[in-house]
């Protein structure tokens, strides 16, 4: 074929498919144009998951006749004029292509009227072709249909998902919209229900109780805002976070509940969705993630909106300080105001209240999250000279720790009663009882033990009286071998002795009364888990597992002195209400609570 200019047609179903992806991608563009056009009621209607219809209704500005077939034309925009303009982009389009896109690709028909005109303008499109212009009664505003989606695309149209799927699809654009728009009105319909809508008071905490729940909505932690310190930059301090956090109890096995929105706009930010999961380390279970509702305010031109056509990913001109924001502001939340694990979880009928200190101290922050950084840049075991943290991860990492609370009793103080079940301590405080998780707790004080050697530079390690001989499978007498001088690091002094065979001749003293083999082979299990790790990881994990296995078991019969030591042991703690992988070490049972379960009250 020779080569030559695709037609005008062609070429806008091409351009259209970068924009309009799915029935979602449209919902998305007209909520969008609703929005910069001001209105306080957007009506979203949906048929068939999209594919049959999907339209949106708005109050907003309206377009005026003059101009109507205009905005449907590629480029076509009233929102941009300059060169200059693209840099401060403040209306969430600016791009002028939705409206082109999507007409090129279905059956389109518009209703517009604008606040000077008597009536409104009814224009019909197929493919992108007026078929039909009218004037007709309307209010003010605008109504855009689009139908057949993808009719004259076939490849397009096999490729949809599935309707529930493009459904969930549309409610996530919709909720998310709301969201950040709570003074808007939004009303969203699928095949004649009504399944979503909001009162537009501008109450967030509203919005929220439709999309999670009234009963969850209650345990949302409200992002306090940073009162500006003397030391904070311009930059710092024009970044301005407000929103959401859920408490750590609440959690998920997907990210999909962090939500962040830069300037009114949603946006998908792997770093920033890790700034917020960072800022709860230790507190939630591994593999779970916690609930954020984020608004990043930010002066315009910090922000490159134009990467992207859907322009739901952007560029950060200081990602470093935003990521330090964004986490300092989590942490900042969960430090003042997260609640301690009640015993909420076996009151049958409810009722058994949180316990909620004055302070409660952000679990595992001042642990883990900074050894993790330490481990990571100071590699003293190669002698290697400190250097400056890297990338926005550490960097956020290393500003957190300096200003973490000086602590404060964490735990009242509580009189050991006894043991039930071989697992747990049970005393009492001044309001009632508390059940204490041997293993838990003991892990958290062996943890905390373990970490501030580390930070004094001196992981105490215990000579064996024998040294002890351990062979391991070829691959992991390899991995071993590879690793010796960073398990030197941390307390292990072992030694190649024959083929896949060491001699362990000292341990942590945190381990030292465990059998050193079952210790050692514990710590090569975690170096093989994943391949090529980051270093600063690997570390931190081989600190986790150490101290996991040296901890008191379930099962394990305790003297009333070992009890004692061991509760006070966790008074102590830094973070006393969590093991280090984030689940409770301790539940309250109040009096009120005692008094409520024997219906004295
Ligand atoms: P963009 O939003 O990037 O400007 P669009 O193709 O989405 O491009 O819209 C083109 C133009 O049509 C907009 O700039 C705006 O002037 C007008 N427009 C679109 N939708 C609406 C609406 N709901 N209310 C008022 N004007 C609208
Ligand atoms: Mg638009």
């Amino acid at each position: 074929m020779p080569i030559h200019i695709l037609s005008d047609q062609l070429a806008s179903q091409i351009a259209a498919g970068e924009v309009v992806e799915r029935p979602s991608s449209v919902v998305k563009e007209l909520v969008e144009n609703a929005l910069d056009a001001g209105a306080t009621t957007i009506t979203v209607t949906v048929r068939g998951g999209g594919r049959d219809l999907v339209q949106v209704a708005d109050d907003g500005l309206g377009i005026s006749s003059g101009e109507i077939e205009m905005a449907f034309l590629r480029h076509a925009t009233s929102k941009l004029d300059t060169v200059a303009d693209l840099e401060k982009v403040s209306t969430l389009g600016f791009r002028g292509e939705a409206l082109a896109a999507i007409s090129a690709v279905s059956r389109l028909t518009i209703v517009s009227r604008d606040r000077g005109a008597q009536g409104g303008t009814r224009l019909l499109l197929e493919g992108g072709r007026r078929t039909s212009r009218e004037l007709v009664g309307a209010p003010v505003g605008t109504i855009i249909a689009v139908e057949n989606l993808f009719y004259n695309t076939p490849a397009r149209l096999k490729f949809l998902k599935s309707v529930p799927t493009e459904k969930r699809q549309i409610d996530e654009f919709v909720t998310r919209y709301a969201l950040a728009y709570a003074d808007v009105r939004f009303r969203l319909s699928h095949d004649n229900r009504i399944t979503f809508q909001t009162t537009g008071s501008g109450d967030v905490r509203e919005v929220l109780a439709e999309i999670y729940g009234a009963e969850t909505t209650r345990t949302l932690l409200e992002i306090e805002t940073e009162v500006p310190d003397r030391e904070a930059t311009d930059e710092r301090a024009a970044i301005n976070v407000s929103g959401f956090v859920g408490p750590p109890d609440l959690n998920w096995a997907n990210r999909s509940h962090i939500t962040l929105f830069v300037n009114g706009r949603w946006i998908r930010d792997t770093s920033l969705t890790y700034a917020v999961i960072q800022a709860y380390h230790t507190l939630l279970p591994a593999g779970r993630f916690p609930l954020g509702v984020l608004f990043i305010n930010m002066p315009p031109e910090e922000v490159d909106v134009n990467v992207h056509p859907a322009k739901t990913e952007v560029r950060f001109r200081r990602p470093n300080t935003l990521f330090g924001a964004v986490q300092r502001a989590v942490r900042r939340t969960l430090v003042a105001k997260s609640p301690v694990r009640a015993a909420g979880g076996w009151a049958a009928g409810g009722g058994f209240e949180q316990f909620v200190p004055q302070h409660e101290h952000i679990a595992g922050w001042s642990g883990a999250a900074q050894v993790e950084m330490r481990l990571d840049w100071s590699r003293r075991y190669q002698g290697a000279e400190l250097s400056a943290p890297q990338d926005g991860e550490s960097e956020a990492a290393f500003e957190a720790a300096g200003d973490v609370e000086p602590s404060e009793r964490k735990l009242p103080i509580m009189r050991v009663i006894g043991q039930v079940g071989a697992a747990y301590i049970i005393t009492e405080g001044p309001d009632g009882l508390y059940l204490i998780d041997q293993h838990a707790a003991h892990e958290r004080v062996l943890y905390e033990q373990f970490l501030a050697e580390w930070e004094q530079q001196k992981v105490v390690s215990q000579g064996l009286v024998t040294a002890t001989a351990v062979q391991l499978p070829p691959s992991q007498a390899a991995l071993l071998e590879d690793n010796l001088p960073l398990l030197r690091s941390l307390g292990f002094e072992i030694e190649p002795f024959g083929p896949h065979t060491f001699q362990i001749r000292s341990v942590p003293a945190v381990v030292a009364r465990m059998d050193p083999a079952a210790a050692l082979r514990a710590v090569v299990d975690d170096l093989e888990e994943g391949s090529t790790p980051l270093q600063g990881k690997v570390e931190a994990r081989i600190v986790l597992r150490v101290c996991k296995s040296a901890a008191v078991k379930a099962g394990q019969t305790l003297s009333r002195a070992e009890m004692e030591a061991l509760v006070q042991a966790l008074e102590e703690c830094e973070s006393p209400h969590t093991c280090p992988h984030g689940r409770p070490t301790l539940i309250h049972l109040s009096v009120a609570q005692l008094a409520r379960e024997f219906g004295r009250t």
